[in-house]
């Protein structure tokens, strides 16, 4: 079994060739993946120079790791919103995920970036009798208030969505897609090196300060002033960045694949060859892999161990209770990366001392992170939408916490305990 991920057999991040490097420019961005590449493309596009710096080989972080699901929400439901925010904070809130949906597959299509994009909808099960009737009531709000194709699938139906009994019943998103996530990357890459972006692989930023209306970035390769600088280090941020570090709690999420299955085999599992989840508040979320040969299956089961193979048969052990038809079947990879949640587990765009920080997208972060990118460089550039209605929420922190989540395996192990009961 490969510790590495699936993804990169078609797509693995390359080093790129070094780039000349200059003691200044106008913005600085820290982190090459989703979020600091969207960030850059779009400054370097309205004529700023930009130089990009990432301690590893760009693409190495959760943007070449993650499951590509594809989809404009957050950790919480419209109904959810409406009780706990009010409606017109829930709308906004709502309408942005939509509008960065439309904006994300737009930017794919226009740009001709080659990754896989599907649309075939996602299917969200219900694990516990109780929750199909929270899924139906969400499919009702939404479509009261948005165009939007979802629906409750009752059990009696379910098989029509997924192979498996397990669930009783569930939600289906018509527009909900996967890609493939490392050639998105690449594609992204290339656009931003296109267009002009200077990027440093494995060049750490260890530090940086202010001096007069000038930022001070401290690199590996020496020092850089910047008019402004963006933080896109997301589930990667380390000691070099403490004030973010403070800020997110960054576990892992890890995902199998298995070896290519009969085609019967996975037309009966995956009929509609949507994604697929469920309502557990540790849910697996699964696919199969765009070429409907193997399954792709993720979650946090395992996180807890350093062991491949112990994240790899605790993994396996949640597929096989959804198919019991896989029991047998080899895995061929198992790989892993970090996911990051702020505290209140909204995404935030950020501003504190004129530096500007993408980050906290909860595992979400195809579209969310590639979207907030843009809107940090919205806000530098001052053009086009530069605020979100989800982002804008205040970053805290929490007293004694300096990003060493000490509490992780509490906080998992009563996930656990709440899902099993
Ligand atoms: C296993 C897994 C499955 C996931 N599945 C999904 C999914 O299906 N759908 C979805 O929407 N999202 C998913 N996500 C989340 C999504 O991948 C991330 O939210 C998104 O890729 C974050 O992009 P980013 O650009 O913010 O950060 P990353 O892509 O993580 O990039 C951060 C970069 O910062 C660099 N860096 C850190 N510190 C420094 C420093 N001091 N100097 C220089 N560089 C630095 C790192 O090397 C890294 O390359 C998943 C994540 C994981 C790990």
């Amino acid at each position: 079994m490969q510790h590495e991920p699936f993804w990169w057999e078609m797509a693995r991040p390359q080093p790129l060739d070094q780039q000349p490097f200059s003691p200044s420019c106008d913005v600085a961005v820290i982190g090459a993946g989703y979020a600091g590449l969207h960030a850059a493309l779009r400054l370097a596009r309205a004529g700023r120079s930009v130089q990009v710096f990432d301690k590893e080989v760009p693409g190495f972080g959760a943007s070449s790791r993650n499951g590509g699901m594809v989809a404009g929400t957050t950790k919480f439901r419209l109904s959810t919103l409406i009780e706990t925010e009010g409606e017109k904070k829930a709308f906004g809130l709502y309408r942005e995920g939509l509008e960065a949906e439309a904006w994300f597959k737009n930017f794919i299509r226009t740009e001709k970036i080659d990754c896989h994009l599907e649309n075939h909808g996602r299917f969200t099960g219900a694990y516990r009798p109780g929750d199909y009737e929270v899924l139906a009531r969400e499919a009702e709000t939404v479509t009261r208030h948005f165009e939007r194709a979802i629906y409750a699938v009752p059990k009696a139906e379910q098989q029509n969505e997924i192979g498996s009994d397990l669930y009783h019943g569930g939600l289906v998103q018509e527009d909900m897609s996967a890609l493939h996530p490392a050639l998105y990357h690449r594609g992204l890459l290339q656009r931003a090196l296109d267009a002009g972006v200077t990027i440093h692989g494995t060049c750490c930023v260890t530090g940086f300060g202010r001096e007069g209306n000038e930022l001070k970035i401290e690199t590996a390769r020496g020092t850089v002033k910047a008019r402004n600088l963006v933080v896109a280090t997301n589930g990667y941020t380390d000691k070099e960045l403490p004030w973010l570090r403070r800020r997110l709690v960054s576990p892992q999420s890890q995902i199998i694949a298995t070896e290519p299955l009969p085609s019967e085999l996975m037309a009966k599992l995956m009929p509609k060859k949507r994604t697929l989840g469920d309502t557990r508040i540790l849910f697996p979320y699964y696919r199969a892999c765009p070429a409907h040969k193997r399954m792709v299956f993720g979650g946090r089961s395992g996180a807890w161990s350093n062991d491949p193979k112990v994240k790899a048969a605790a993994l396996h052990d949640v597929m096989v209770s959804i198919f019991p038809e896989l029991k047998d079947i080899p895995l061929t990879h198992v790989w892993w990366g970090n996911v990051s949640f702020p505290f209140d587990r909204r995404p935030k765009l950020a501003v504190e001392d004129g530096v500007h920080y993408a980050a906290g997208f909860c595992g979400s972060g195809v579209i969310w992170a590639s979207w907030f990118g843009r809107l940090a460089a919205n806000r530098i550039i001052n053009e086009g939408p530069a605020t979100s209605a989800l982002g804008g929420d205040p970053f805290e922190t929490r007293p004694l916490y300096w990003g060493r989540p000490w509490f992780l395996p509490l906080i998992l192990g009563w996930y656990r305990f709440r899902d099993a009961i």
